[in-house]
């Protein structure tokens, strides 16, 4: 199963991926998780870095080339789920060539819909666990006392200064994906408002699963 999550940032697919992979047993690759363990690492060019933490979009082949390594892993044999990737039609058109190449296709597209103004405010409240990726919400998923503030990473691009830039992008860039995709037959878009839980059974059903 190779399948697309799609969504405007802040709308969950981080916290759908984490789930439905563990589920399926198939790899989360994601290209923002990817580009911040090469920051981490000091193997992020400063270009881009300036980019990520204004809330851009990186080129098209920078990117592209993280998706052509990564999925030739002996983990994305019987399949992969797509977080954050493709984010242009260069970019989807660009994962067609590299899954024909492999004699691929890709199975199905989710769509998380949410709208604009909860975005923003789900954004400037999502803090990560530095340590296991486990994304909380302070107000409506707090992490629980045994994480430390100290352990919880505040993403630089979800500051409010990157915030509206990354949603002027998603919908400048991004929500292209949407139409290219339906046209495909490819679309099944999932409400993604209401507790984690609830959109990861609406995902599923999506799915058929
Ligand atoms: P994300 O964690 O998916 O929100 O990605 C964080 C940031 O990484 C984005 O705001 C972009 O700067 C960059 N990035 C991640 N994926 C892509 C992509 N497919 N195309 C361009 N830039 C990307």
């Amino acid at each position: 199963m190779i399948v697309i999550l799609v969504g405007p940032p802040g709308s969950g697919k981080g916290t759908q991926a984490q789930v439905v992979c563990a589920k399926w047993g198939i790899p989360q690759i994601s290209t923002g998780d990817m580009l911040r363990a090469a920051k981490r690492s000091g193997r992020l060019e400063k270009r881009y870095l300036d980019v990520m933490d204004a809330g851009g979009l990186l080129p098209d082949e920078a990117v592209i080339g993280l998706i052509d390594q990564r999925i030739d892993a002996e983990d994305c044999g019987s399949g992969f789920l797509l977080d954050g990737f493709p984010r242009t039609v260069a970019q989807a058109d660009a994962l067609v060539e590299l899954l024909a190449k492999r004699g691929r296709l890709t199975d199905a597209v989710v769509q998380l819909d949410v709208a604009r103004d909860l975005l923003e405010e789900r954004l400037v409240h999502r803090r990560t666990d530095k340590k296991t990726g486990q994304i909380y919400h302070l107000l409506y998923n707090p992490p629980p006392p045994s994480v430390g503030s100290e352990e919880l990473e505040h993403r630089a691009d979800d500051r409010p200064e990157s915030v509206g830039k990354r949603l002027d992008a998603y919908e400048a860039m991004t929500a292209a994906l949407l139409p290219y995709y339906e046209n495909k037959g490819l679309l099944r878009r999932v409400d993604g408002v209401g507790k984690p839980e609830d959109v990861t059974a609406r995902v599923l059903s999506a799915l058929g699963r």
